[in-house]
């Protein structure tokens, strides 16, 4: 699955907010929103014009794609599955990107960014339900239970995120035991339980044109 390569300091820049797609960083003075708040590119430094209608719209759905990690074409299948489901289309859109298994393991505290989450993922340190799952698009379900493998307990990565986003809290919709290095999807994420400054109705507008 191709994902993008670039440098992700610029998306943040372009959508005027944090995306923390760098880790600990992020919540450093050297994340580059701190310092730099302007778009990317040459003769940039002007002031953000305003956005309207279609503008407005575009830019949510770029940020709600780039937060996920998720490409143009896979976010429009996400949306679709979401438009064929009972409920709203918006809330439902960010319910499924919620589910991704990467995006599981970076709320559990289990990476410190969901890049890192997905590359942890493509490297098979974590098992769903007691099988070994490497897709981090692999969308879990309430009452599944993740573990960290036997053989990757005591991987670097995994012990240092869990001792830098101890202060993070992990989301009412999943349960986390420290000791046993699992945890279970308690229920479906609601709208409310998911942290996110977006406006997933301009998304539902922009693909219904
Ligand atoms: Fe975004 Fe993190 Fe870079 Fe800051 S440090 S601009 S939040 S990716």
């Amino acid at each position: 699955m191709a994902r993008y390569i670039g440098p992700v300091c610029r998306l943040c820049r372009r959508e005027a907010m944090k995306l923390f797609l760098k880790g600990e960083r992020c919540y450093t003075e050297k994340c580059a929103i701190e310092k730099r708040n302007f778009p990317p590119g040459q003769h940039t430094k002007a002031r953000r014009q305003k956005l309207l209608g279609y503008g407005l719209q575009l830019r949510e759905k770029q940020k709600v794609k780039r937060i996920y990690g998720v490409l143009e074409n896979q976010f429009r299948r996400y949306f679709e599955t979401a438009e064929r489901q009972r409920g709203i289309t918006g809330e439902t859109l960010l319910q499924l990107l919620e589910r991704r298994f990467d995006n599981v393991i970076y709320r559990l505290g289990l990476a410190t960014s969901r890049p890192q989450a997905r590359q942890m993922v493509r490297h098979g340190h974590f098992l769903i339900n007691g099988r070994k799952v490497d897709v981090p698009s692999y969308s879990l379900r309430a009452g599944d239970v993740v573990t960290v493998r036997a053989t990757s307990a005591q991987n670097a990565s995994i012990q240092h995120a869990m001792e830098e986003v101890k202060g993070r809290g992990i989301p009412p919709w999943l349960e986390f035991n420290p000791d046993q290095l699992t945890g279970r999807v308690a229920s479906l994420p609601t709208r409310e339980q998911i942290n996110l400054p977006v406006q997933e109705q301009l998304i539902v507008e922009l693909y219904s044109k």
